[in-house]
């Protein structure tokens, strides 16, 4: 297994969307060998990022509740994961200090690939579904995006969809393929409530999981 030690990096955020054709979803096959992951968790503490229309739910609780799940799935499957947090605490006090914290774990030497999990909204209340962002020009980000979004959609039988270039911070990474994943919109009555029940997290879950070792174990 690769090791892994902090270094720093600086901020920003922006992104965009589309929809793809059919693909044919990857089953895994084999026991992959070790690899490193590093997974973040959006937010935190004072910031909870989006809220539930519905529910109020917070997406930093939902993310966290996910990406343990996801975390779960691929130590099950052999891989070390490293989180950005492990609570529902922000990484520190302020959002500036919470991110050069995180981009500084993100960047930690060795990873394999990095892994972000966040829940969307949007004003058009009838959009829904994942979709997953990779900084533009990274072309180990694009197809660690396609991996990811392909088992996604097909996990939860949803029409397929196009990774979408971006320019986020947790994906602007030397070197290591990143991915934001939107795990869906709580904006969206149907996927507020599906994303707070834990039958669907573990789905989700089992889909990133899948579409992250998808891309680890290609050539
Ligand atoms: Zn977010």
């Amino acid at each position: 297994m690769k090791r892994y030690f902090l270094l720093l990096l600086s901020c920003f955020l922006l992104s965009c969307t589309s929809v793809k054709a059919p693909c044919t979803p990857y089953e895994l096959t084999a026991k992959p060998p070790d690899y490193f992951v590093i997974l973040d968790y959006g937010h935190g503490g004072f910031d909870c990022g989006a809220v539930g229309l519905d529910t109020g739910v917070k997406e930093s609780d939902l993310n966290l509740l996910v990406g343990e799940r996801v975390a779960r799935a691929l130590e099950d499957r052999g891989c070390f994961v490293l989180r950005t947090r492990t609570g529902t605490d922000a990484l520190a006090g302020t959002k500036r200090d919470d991110m050069a914290l995180r981009g500084a774990i993100l960047c930690s030497e060795g990873a394999d690939c990095t892994v972000s999990i966040h829940m969307n909204k949007f004003s058009d209340r009838s959009v829904k579904g994942p979709m997953c962002y990779f900084q533009a020009g990274s072309e180990g980000g694009k197809a660690l995006a396609g991996c990811v979004i392909d088992a996604l959609c097909a996990a939860i039988g949803q029409d397929p969809r196009f990774a979408n270039p971006g320019n986020n911070f947790v994906t602007r990474i030397p070197s290591v393929p990143s991915v934001l994943i939107e795990c869906g919109f709580l904006s969206n009555p149907e996927d507020e409530r599906n994303l707070q029940d834990p039958d669907y997290q573990q789905t989700l879950a089992d889909g990133i999981a899948e579409g992250v070792l998808h891309y680890l174990e290609q050539p």
